[in-house]
C-alpha cells in the first residue's frame, strides 16, 4: 500500500463514527517518564522516546535525546513505559461468556481488542484458530492496528496415523500458520496420549515446512521425548516432577523456549471459592457480571472443590510448575510469558497480569518477568521489530502510573496502551 492510500485510510479512520483516533502518522515524543526498555537494561529515569510514523526513532535520557520541534509532546512525568506485552500462548475467538463454540470474526476482533486494552499487544494463538482468524492475521496492517497483533496455529492437530499426520501438517502449513500445535498429554490418565510415531512424523513434516512445532505436554518424560523428536516450543510447564540437567541442556542447546502458563493451573481450581481478583476493579471493568455470577454459584464451587483433577493441579501441579520455573530461569533457559488464556474463565488480558505476579511468586525478579513478557517472548516467537523499546522497533508501549520494578502488580496501574504509535481506545 502506498503512502497516498495510507493517508486516505487515515482520514477515513479518524472521521469514522467511533470517534477514536486510529492512526497518528507523524512524530510523537513521550517526555519525562521512566523507561524500561524490555532488554533487561537498567531503567532510564526522566527519559524521552520519540516515535515517527509508528516506529521508535530515538530513545534515551532527556539530557541527550533531542525532541524534534514538530513533535506532539506527551508528558509522562512520573509514569513508567514498558514495551507492549506479548503472550506467547493464548487462544482467541471460541468463547463467549463461559461457553465455547462462538468462533467468528467479530468475536476474534473483540477479544483482540480486550487483550490490547490490558496492554497485551501481541498474542500467539496456539490452537483452535479458524478461517476468520487466519484472515485477520493476514490482513493486519502492522502500522494501522488498534487491537492486539495476532499469530495463529490453526487447529490443534490430532491425527491417528502417520499418513494423516503429514497431511494435517501440510494443510496448516499451506495457510502459513505461525506455529503447528499438538497435545501429548493423557489428562491425568483420563484420555489417550498421542503416540511417539505420530508426533515424530508431525515434527519431521513441520521441520520440512519451516514452521515451529509447539507442544502441550504435562510430564518431564513427554517434554523430553517431544524435544528429542524435534519440538521447538514447550507450551506449558513441566508439572509432574522436577526438571533435570538433561532437560535443561537440551532446551538450551536447541534454543527452545518454555512457556509456563501458571494461570492455566490456577484456573482449574481458583473458582472453588470466590477469587480475590473478583474485587479488583482492573478485573471487573471488563468482565460481564453474569459470568461472575455463574462462577459464584455454590454448586459450581463445590464441584471444583470435590474435583480430584482440580485439587491435583492445585496441590501438586502448580507448586511443581513454580519450582521448575525458578530452576529453568536460573539455568538460563528462555522463558516466554504465556497464559493459555482464552478458554472459559481464563480471562484474556487480566490473566496476563496475574501470570506476571505468579512468575515473581515463583522466584523470578520483576525485571526478568518483564523481559520474559517482552523481548524474550518476541525472540521466542520470531517477531522482528517488537518486544523492546529500541530504535527501529514498532511503538508498542504500555504506560503505567506506577513502577513495576518496585512491585510487579504495578503493571495493573495501566494508564495508556499504544500500538504502532496509535493509542488503543479505552473501550
Ligand atoms: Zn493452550
Amino acid at each position: 500500500m502506498n503512502l497516498v492510500t495510507r493517508a486516505g485510510l487515515l482520514t477515513l479512520a479518524i472521521s469514522c463514527a467511533t470517534g477514536a483516533a486510529h492512526a497518528d502518522l507523524g512524530t510523537i515524543a513521550f517526555v519525562g517518564g521512566r523507561i524500561i526498555d524490555g532488554t533487561g537494561a537498567p531503567a532510564i529515569e526522566n527519559g524521552v522516546m520519540v516515535s515517527m510514523d509508528g516506529k521508535i526513532v530515538a530513545i534515551g535520557s532527556a539530557n541527550n535525546t533531542p525532541i524534534p520541534p514538530d513533535a506532539q509532546r506527551i508528558d509522562v512525568t512520573g509514569k513508567t513505559l514498558i514495551p507492549g506485552l506479548i503472550n506467547s500462548h493464548g487462544h482467541v475467538g471460541q468463547v463467549l461468556g463461559l461457553e465455547s463454540g462462538h468462533y467468528d470474526r467479530g468475536n476474534v476482533l473483540r477479544q483482540l481488542g480486550l487483550y490490547a486494552r490490558y496492554g497485551v499487544t501481541t498474542v500467539n494463538s496456539l490452537g483452535d484458530d479458524e478461517y476468520e482468524g487466519f484472515a485477520i492475521r493476514n490482513e493486519q496492517d502492522p502500522l494501522f492496528i488498534d487491537h492486539a497483533r495476532l499469530m495463529v496455529a490453526g487447529p490443534v492437530l490430532a491425527p491417528e496415523t502417520v499418513e494423516q499426520a503429514r497431511i494435517a501438517v501440510n494443510g496448516v502449513a499451506d495457510q502459513s500458520a505461525n506455529f503447528i500445535k499438538i497435545r501429548v498429554d493423557d489428562n491425568l490418565g483420563r484420555t489417550a496420549k498421542m503416540a511417539p510415531e505420530i508426533y515424530t512424523a508431525i515434527a519431521e513434516e513441520s521441520e520440512k515446512r519451516g514452521i515451529p512445532l509447539a507442544v502441550h505436554s504435562y510430564s518431564l518424560e513427554d517434554a523430553k521425548a517431544t524435544l528429542a523428536a524435534g519440538a521447538d516450543f514447550i507450551a506449558h510447564s513441566v508439572r509432574d516432577t522436577e526438571v533435570d540437567q538433561a532437560f535443561i541442556q537440551e532446551l538450551k542447546s536447541r534454543d527452545v523456549c518454555y512457556s509456563p502458563t501458571l494461570t492455566r493451573e490456577l484456573s482449574t481450581f481458583v473458582y472453588e471459592s470466590e477469587p480475590s481478583f473478583f474485587s479488583d476493579p482492573f478485573f471487573t471493568k471488563e468482565v460481564d457480571p453474569a459470568v461472575m455470577a455463574s462462577l459464584r454459584e455454590p454448586e459450581r464451587q463445590a464441584r471444583m472443590r470435590d474435583n480430584a483433577s482440580a485439587q491435583h493441579y492445585k496441590n501438586n501441579a502448580l507448586p511443581m510448575a513454580m519450582r521448575n520455573l525458578k530452576s529453568l530461569s536460573d539455568a538460563g533457559v528462555k522463558i516466554a510469558m504465556g497464559t493459555d488464556s482464552g478458554p472459559a474463565a481464563r480471562f484474556q488480558g487480566y490473566f496476563e497480569h496475574l501470570e506476571l505476579g505468579m512468575m515473581v511468586d515463583a522466584g523470578m525478579t520483576p525485571m526478568q518477568v518483564i523481559q520474559s513478557a517482552t523481548s524474550v517472548a518476541a525472540d521466542c516467537l520470531g517477531l522482528d521489530f517488537l518486544g523492546s523499546l529500541e530504535v527501529g522497533n514498532w511503538t508498542d508501549v504500555v504506560i503505567l502510573d506506577k513502577n513495576p520494578l518496585e512491585d510487579i502488580s504495578n503493571t495493573k496501574s495501566l494508564n495508556q496502551v499504544w500500538i504502532a504509535g496509535n493509542i488503543v481506545p479505552s473501550e
